[in-house]
């Protein structure tokens, strides 16, 4: 069975093996989820506006 993950729409496999299911990757999982912001790195180029209470923007100058 094929299922399009929710954030990219790439066709994924639906199998009890898939973690990550309906999505393709743990990645697209937590971009739609919205915790993108807790892995250390992100999408060159796309901006992910996150408010954290911990790590105000104008404190990483
Ligand atoms: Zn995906």
């Amino acid at each position: 069975m094929l299922v399009k993950c929710p954030t990219c729409k790439k066709l994924v496999n639906w199998s009890t093996d898939e973690h990550y299911r309906p999505f393709c990757s743990k990645r697209c999982r937590l971009i739609d989820l919205g915790q993108w912001a807790d892995e250390s790195h992100r999408i060159p180029g796309e901006e992910i506006a996150v408010v954290d209470d911990q790590h105000q923007p104008d404190k990483l100058m």
